[in-house]
């Protein structure tokens, strides 16, 4: 595995090994890698010659008072993480090799970044969305892949590759999950011990609103997600039933429940979708 810092040799890397036709299947993440994270390389290596994963804690999707910078960092870890699982480059760019000058440009996303997590993170997706632009230029991936766990980014990333034309496919995997349902987390080092008792909770009231949702319809099925979730210690950001990957407040033939909830010094989401012609997961 090649670790590089600097985008021109990167680039040049990349240039090469297209010339070989080799097939480039691209994982971005911010690090602290787990078996969430590497499920994706693993994926992604089993359908690419050439796997690159990206680790960048981009400063333009973080608001103010968010946790930029005590997001948990470890590069030996990752170094060892990203080796183990398949990736062939780990792309290691700082602050200033990718925003060298502030950006004069901007993605803004028109559609779907005003709910769910983009509601409570103004600016969030607009950040994702531009750092994935750049990576998408610079690594030029024939595949790229995301986690289900961000359910809302995996919609929003597949609206862009499609309005700009972008070559490349987007794959989205199942959450990965610790034994007790707690989807993984980079930030779940972050829970205090008893935050991280209940935090399972999460998964559980979201599998039974799902459920609820086929037998009381999705509104009922809503109300009582955010009792439940009230119940909770954590403080309830959002708890809601929309179309999926659409984000309306509709039913359709693929629903989403998803939920976010604020502990103390970290917030905590996750999700499960379904289809509503036949009540299954889809992860
Ligand atoms: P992050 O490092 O949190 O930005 O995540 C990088 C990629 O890993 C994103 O596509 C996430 O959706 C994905 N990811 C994060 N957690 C999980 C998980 N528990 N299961 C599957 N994918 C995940």
């Amino acid at each position: 595995m090649e670790v590089i810092r600097t985008k021109s040799e990167l680039k040049s890397i990349l240039q090469r090994r297209r010339k070989e036709q080799s097939r480039i299947g691209f994982v971005p993440t911010m690090g602290y890698l787990h078996s969430g994270h590497t499920s994706l390389i693993n994926e992604a290596a089993a359908v690419s010659d050439v796997t690159v994963v990206s680790i960048f804690v981009n400063p333009l999707q973080f608001g103010e008072g968010e946790d930029f910078t005590t997001y948990p960092r470890d590069e030996d870890h990752d170094q060892r993480e990203a080796r183990k699982a398949g990736a062939d480059i780990l792309f290691l760019p700082s602050p200033e090799e990718m925003y060298p000058s502030p950006m004069r440009f901007n993605l803004h996303v028109q559609e779907g970044a005003d709910v769910l997590c983009g509601a409570s993170r103004p600016g969030h997706f607009d950040g994702v969305a531009t750092v994935v632009m750049k990576l998408f230029q610079l690594v030029t991936p024939d595949a790229a892949f995301f986690g289900q766990k961000d359910a809302q980014q995996a919609a929003l990333i597949t609206n862009m590759v499609e309005d700009f034309d972008i070559d490349t496919r987007i794959h989205v995997i199942p959450t990965i999950r610790e034994e007790d349902g707690l989807a993984e987390s980079s930030r779940n080092v972050r829970l205090l011990p008893e935050e991280r008792e209940e935090a399972p909770q999460i998964y559980r009231i979201l599998n039974e609103g799902a459920s609820l949702a086929e037998k009381d319809g999705p509104w009922t099925a809503e109300s009582w997600m955010q009792d439940a979730f009230q119940a909770l210690s954590g403080e309830l950001d959002y708890a809601e039933i929309r179309s999926y990957p659409s984000l309306k407040r509709e039913q359709d033939r693929t629903m989403i429940a998803a939920a976010a909830l604020k502990y103390k010094h970290v917030r905590l989401i996750d999700n499960v979708i379904w289809n509503t012609d036949q009540r299954r997961e889809t992860e």
